[in-house]
């Protein structure tokens, strides 16, 4: 009994260490791509259903937003569409944007002029943004005490409040681990 569960830990340990060991570059890769492929297909589904077509360049704005690390510029945008498809002025990426904008599949960060795929697509909500003064990195939160208490004190004041832009800056961990 002993001799076989030592064999099975042992064996279940090599297997973990080749697991570890084996090409975490292309697993994290893998991973990455199929979170590509399934946001793609969650906005194709969300689209079909408000009866809104997805077009060819819309898909590949949003999957080149999707696969972007940091939030992406219109004109990094409109240099990889032009790289694949030729000429195609400022004004297709912009209505592409506005697009995916307007269908909240992504998110404009208003002080870096750029924009971040949403990850909870079938949730309408507000959120606020963490980003990296460093990396450019931008973390999307929603906190509904803020939004709450923000509607609250325009509506204290008369005034009607349409939209919340929240961009909180600063140093994200990894950056401020290699500051140290
Ligand atoms: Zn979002
Ligand atoms: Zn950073």
């Amino acid at each position: 009994m002993s001799t076989i569960a030592l064999l099975l830990i042992t064996g279940w340990r090599l297997y973990l260490c080749s697991v570890n060991n084996a090409e975490p570059a292309r697993k994290a890769a893998d991973l990455r791509s199929r979170d590509i492929e399934r946001g793609l297909r969650r906005a194709e589904q969300l689209c079909a259903a408000r009866g809104a077509r997805l077009t060819p360049v819309r898909r590949r704005v949003l999957e080149l937003i999707l696969a972007a690390d940091q939030p992406v510029g219109a004109y990094t945008v409109l240099a990889e569409l032009q790289s694949e498809r030729g000429k195609l002025g400022p004004p297709t990426v912009y209505r592409a944007l506005d697009f995916l904008l307007a269908h909240k599949l992504i998110h404009k960060i208003e002080s870096a002029s750029a924009f971040v795929a949403c990850h909870d697509i079938e949730h309408p909500h507000e959120s606020q943004f963490m980003i990296c003064d460093d990396c450019g990195a931008a973390e999307e939160i929603h906190d509904e005490a803020i939004v709450q208490s923000l509607r609250r004190l325009g509506e204290d004041r008369g005034f009607a409040v349409a939209r919340q832009v929240i961009e909180v800056r600063g140093l994200c961990p990894a950056c401020r681990t290699a500051h140290h």
